[in-house]
């Protein structure tokens, strides 16, 4: 092939260059053509610009000694609701709840009762990084999630995008891949900042986004109301703004979004496990689950796994884990991370019906099922040696890494590989895409019918070609996307998303 690997080649060392190894073994399986295959591994466009913003004035607390000077101040008394308090103990105070408060200052320090000391911080002004890598739009628009987290990366987006395009081919909706967001923790920002944050990440975006164009969606760190956000900033003035809904999708169902989006990825995963259970004459009453990370995704897929007769044992978050063998209370766990206002790092931490657990010992909790529902990379080669469980389905993207899936190989431990078990919510998405193209609102019902379709026959292609076996029923058609060999099932369903891709090129040809 004539090209020089140093141009157009993503090193063998990255993130996004590791995640390709798959997709290679799948391509030299179905002997992918080479312009194809150069197609896919860059992604089309890597966007990266800055967002600056104006900050409210922070209290920080003061430690003790700084604080000695201010022993005889006198302690204000406050209500709580005048404070937004924030990652790390800063507060922010609400201006208009502070009308007819009294308060003592000296040097800009203040008492606050039963808090302690604090000094007032000006705002004054960040400037954040923000991304959006559209990988490929052979199939659609490109279509993928803004995350909102201090680790995020050009390399790590790059990587993400690329899965959504192998994701919304195997979930067969007409779209490509992106990712995007921003490098910063959300929880250290007020949610009016969050609001100024989001609308001038829009307010870059807007020339390359669009209904047909490119469809962000939540992701860590964001939300529905991220979304109504940025569907207000995109459409803002605009006369026909009711035409332009579609250009994000993961809204609240009161202004466009669907029924059963905010819960269809930890669904899609729930479908799935119940499906590789069924192929086995097994149900999933009894089995025991962990779950590490307790929002979006695993808030969602223990509750439908709780209420198809499982048992959740161990949950894991950034700040800790919780355990109890005969059986955690996810709808009690939910009220106490999600719905209380105290919990600010809305931590699984402290939850009093189960046992605290260490982080780590988490792994090795006695378990049927392992749904990792955090970031990418949790299950290294030394925690897959940990787990007790039979089947690891991956809510996350890219929570095993290659050495972690070596061991589970060896130690006869199943996967659901992310691409078919988190695309729960890019099915759903489309859903919702949909019904905004066409001015429709379907029941939940509806929606989780279609869902269950989709994800389950899906799901029954990969293992199909997975274990070289074709076959057609009138749920699914895996005949054609066989390779007459038995593979693993991560690269079954890269094979399956590289078929459906690469009939795009192939029928469709290249514009010169
Ligand atoms: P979220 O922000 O709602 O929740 C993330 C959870 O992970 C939180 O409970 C957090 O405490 C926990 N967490 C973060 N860092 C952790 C760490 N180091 N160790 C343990 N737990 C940690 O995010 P989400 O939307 O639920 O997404 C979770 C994963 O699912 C991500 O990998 C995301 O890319 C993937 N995903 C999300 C969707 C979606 O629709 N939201 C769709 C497909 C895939």
């Amino acid at each position: 092939m004539l090209h020089d690997d140093s141009i157009d080649r993503e090193p063998q060392n990255s993130l996004f260059g590791k995640s390709l190894a798959v997709f290679h073994e799948a391509a030299d399986l179905i002997d992918l053509g080479p312009r194809i295959r150069l197609e896919l591994e860059q992604p089309d466009y890597e966007h990266i610009f800055y967002i600056t913003t104006k900050l409210d004035d922070r209290l920080k607390p003061m430690t003790q000694d700084e604080g000695k000077a201010y022993g005889s101040l006198r302690p204000s008394e406050l209500p709580d609701s005048v404070f937004i308090p924030l990652l790390g103990g800063d507060l922010v105070m609400k201006r208009e709840a502070l009308r007819g408060a009294t308060m003592t200052w000296q040097d800009g320090v203040v008492h606050l009762a039963g808090r302690g000391l604090f000094r007032m911080q000006p705002g004054g002004h960040v400037r954040l990084k923000a991304y959006r890598v559209q990988h490929n739009q052979a199939r659609g628009p490109y279509k993928g999630g803004l995350r909102y987290h201090k680790d995020v990366s050009l390399d790590l987006f790059n990587m993400l995008a690329a899965e959504m395009t192998w994701k919304t081919a195997i979930a067969g909706v007409p779209f490509g891949g992106a990712k995007g967001g921003i490098r910063m923790d959300p929880r250290a920002y007020t949610n009016g900042e969050l609001e100024t944050i989001s609308l001038r990440y829009m307010y870059r975006l807007k020339q390359l986004v669009g209904t047909n164009v490119d469809i962000p969606a939540p992701d860590v760190g964001t939300n529905s109301e991220v979304m109504a956000w940025l569907l207000r900033q995109y459409s803002d003035g605009e006369r026909e703004r009711h035409a332009m809904r579609g250009v994000v999708t993961g809204k609240d169902v009161q202004i466009g979004g669907s029924q059963g989006r905010v819960k269809a990825t930890g669904q899609g995963v729930a479908y799935c496990i119940e499906d590789w259970y069924d192929a086995r004459g097994l149900t999933l009453r009894g089995q025991r689950f962990t779950v590490q990370g307790f929002g979006n995704v695993g808030g969602a897929a223990a509750e439908i796994l709780c209420a198809m007769g499982a048992i959740c044992v161990a949950v894991q978050d950034a700040d800790g884990a919780v355990f109890n063998p005969a059986g955690i209370n996810v709808e009690e766990l939910t009220r106490y991370v999600h719905k209380n206002p105290k919990n600010l790092p809305r931590s699984v931490l402290g939850f009093g019906a189960a046992q605290q657990l260490s982080r780590d010992d988490f792994w090795a909790v006695e378990s049927d099922i392992c749904v990792p529902a955090a970031l990418g990379n949790a299950i290294d080669g030394p925690t897959a040696e940990r787990l007790t469980c039979k089947l690891v389905a991956e809510g996350a993207n890219g929570p095993t890494t290659r050495e972690g899936e070596a061991v589970l190989a060896r130690r006869g431990i199943e996967v659901i590989p992310d691409i078919i078990a988190n695309a729960g919510g890019v099915t759903v998405s489309y859903y919702e895409w949909v019904q905004n193209k066409r001015m429709e609102h379907w029941t939940e019902a509806e929606v989780n019918a279609r869902l269950e379709r989709a994800i389950k026959s899906n799901y029954r292609v990969i293992r199909d070609i997975a274990e070289d076996n074709p076959r057609r029923s009138e749920e699914h058609d895996s005949s054609g996307f066989t390779v007459g060999a038995r593979v693993p099932i991560r690269v079954a369903a890269m094979v399956l998303a590289l078929r459906r891709i690469s009939a795009h090129y192939m029928l469709e040809g290249f514009s010169q």
